[in-house]
């Protein structure tokens, strides 16, 4: 069983309810589809630029609940202007020891 969360952003979530990744991930679609067994523990936001404080979450969410993969809602990649701090974000992630997947539905 992979457990996984969606961080997506913060400004996005202003106006968007969701749907598709919470969708995705619960059905096992989209960039969920290749999991054999995956439970979805949670949706965050990176809780507003430069992510800092979602990243803190993150990390609660790695020691306390065994997170192993962060799905980064297609949101943070396609809208635009794009975000900046991707990479890094994903970098730092990488860092406390879960991997990242670009992107949630399509
Ligand atoms: S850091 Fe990126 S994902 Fe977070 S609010 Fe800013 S633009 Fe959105």
């Amino acid at each position: 069983m992979t457990k996984v969360a969606i961080l997506r952003c913060d400004s996005a979530a202003k106006t968007c309810p969701a749907v598709g990744c919470v969708t995705a991930a619960l059905n096992k679609k989209d960039t969920f589809k290749d999991y054999e067994d995956v439970e979805f523990l949670t949706m965050i936001t990176c809780d507003g630029c430069p992510g800092r404080l979602g990243l803190n979450q993150i990390k609660q969410l790695i020691e306390k609940h065994g997170l192993e993969v962060v799905h980064f809602a297609t949101c943070m990649d396609a809208l635009k202007p794009k975000c900046r701090y991707v990479e890094e974000m994903k970098g730092e992630i990488e860092k406390m020891g879960a991997k990242v997947v670009i992107g949630s539905h399509f």
